[in-house]
């Protein structure tokens, strides 16, 4: 780690995606990371996507998708780690269960079967009723408020400073004083998930909400050792993975179990509707009637998936912002690292890691074009 933070780093977003991308920094060394958001770890807001995750780690990568895939991969490395290492984190291991309703004429192994241990089809016997085929593989779930808190703490920990403004642009964001001697920003990184579609300097109209819906419960007391140990998706006939209605269960390791859910597309309704609620509870005991035929409903909540068309933005370069009066035009490294839909958590690690090595790739660019500005000057 080097020893004398170089460059100067505000971050916008306090999610998964803004933490995670502070602390790959920090954890690099040679930043000093500061931290804007209108929400922080602990708040909850439907504009506050991060703590309404289930969250599991189960990747939808395309076959084909070698970042997407390096990116997951990255991630299970280190939440396996976490689940091994420090309890602190929220993260627990559990075998992972998919289900189809009916088994997809052109079904193919997910990709991740040659990283996850355990990978197997679930012989027939096994199967709940009404699925005709299944696969189970170890995996893990995050207690998604809790991971939010430790990756706050790391930080913190870590000498990065969190600071709870509103801002309406990325100009907004590399104007604000990195630190209390008024030092400006040497680099900015916009990780404002689903705000990035009104955000100055941003606009990023690709950007929607995929609404979903989950309904949190617990199960009597002698359930939960078995409930604990096992996560289910299930594919109603004619959806692909991912898509379609889906049936979800999501234990995290403080005794709750989120079931889901939904996928609503452009809807960005915040109230829960009961309706969607019961039809989630009949679909989940359909499938697992053993385990949550008691189930006790703590409550029901929305959030806001920031899906965005063409896939994530995980991208950096270098930038002269177009200041206004009484600023000295700047150039900038300006980094992105939004537009995580679904997959926020299981990507965060690899979607940082990339962030980070964006940035770098940047410096490099702005050091050769400094070194060969000086060369220019004595000739
Ligand atoms: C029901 C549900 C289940 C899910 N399950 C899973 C799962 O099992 N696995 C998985 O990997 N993912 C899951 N996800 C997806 C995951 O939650 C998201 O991909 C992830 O939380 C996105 O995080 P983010 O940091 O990019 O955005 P957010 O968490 O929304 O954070 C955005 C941050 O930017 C700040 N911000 C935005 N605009 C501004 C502004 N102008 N000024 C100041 N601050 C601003 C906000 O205050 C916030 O701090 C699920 C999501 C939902 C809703």
């Amino acid at each position: 780690m080097a020893q004398h933070p170089t460059y100067n780093v505000n971050i916008l977003g306090s999610g998964v995606s803004g933490l995670s991308t502070a602390l790959a920094l920090l954890e690099k060394g040679g930043y000093s990371v500061k931290i804007v958001a209108t929400h922080l770890a602990s708040d909850l807001s439907i504009d506050y996507t991060s703590p309404w995750a289930g969250a599991h780690w189960r990747s939808y990568a395309d076959i084909a998708d070698l970042a997407q895939q390096e990116r997951d991969t990255a991630t299970y490395t280190r939440f396996t780690h976490l689940a091994d290492t420090d309890p602190s984190a929220g993260i627990m291991y559990v075998t992972g269960n998919d289900y189809w309703e009916v088994k997809p004429k052109k079904y193919e192994d997910p990709w991740f079967k040659r990283i996850v241990k355990s990978f197997k089809h679930v012989p027939k016997e096994e199967l709940p009723p009404g699925i005709e085929f299944g696969i189970s593989y170890l995996t893990v779930t995050m207690n998604a408020p809790k991971y939010l808190l430790y990756l706050q703490n790391k930080i913190l920990a870590h000498g990065g400073t969190i600071e709870r403004t509103t801002v309406s642009s990325l100009k907004d964001l590399a104007q604000i004083p990195h630190n209390s001697q008024g030092s400006k920003a040497d680099i900015i990184i916009n990780c404002s998930g689903l705000g990035s579609r009104n955000l100055g300097g941003v606009h990023d109209h690709q950007m929607f909400p995929t609404r979903g819906q989950i309904v949190i419960v617990k199960v009597p007391d002698e359930i939960w050792p078995k409930a604990k140990k096992f996560t289910m998706e299930r594919y109603a006939e004619g959806s692909a993975m991912g898509t379609g209605t889906i049936t979800y269960v999501i234990p995290r390791d403080n005794g709750e179990i989120v079931l889901g859910g939904t996928m609503e597309n452009w809807n960005y309704q915040e109230a829960a509707s009961e309706e969607t609620s019961k039809a989630i509870m009949s679909r989940v005991l359909a499938t697992r009637p053993d385990l949550f035929g008691r189930a006790t409903i703590l409550r029901s909540c929305v959030g806001l998936r920031p899906n965005r068309r063409g896939g994530v933005r995980v991208s950096a370069a270098v930038e002269q912002l177009d200041w206004n009066e009484g600023w000295d035009p700047a150039v900038l490294v300006v980094a992105h690292n939004y537009g995580h839909a679904g997959f926020g958590y299981q990507s965060c690690v690899g979607c940082a890691m990339r962030t980070v090595e964006n940035i770098e790739q940047c410096l490099k660019e702005l050091q050769g074009a400094k070194t060969a500005a000086r060369t220019m000057a004595k000739l």
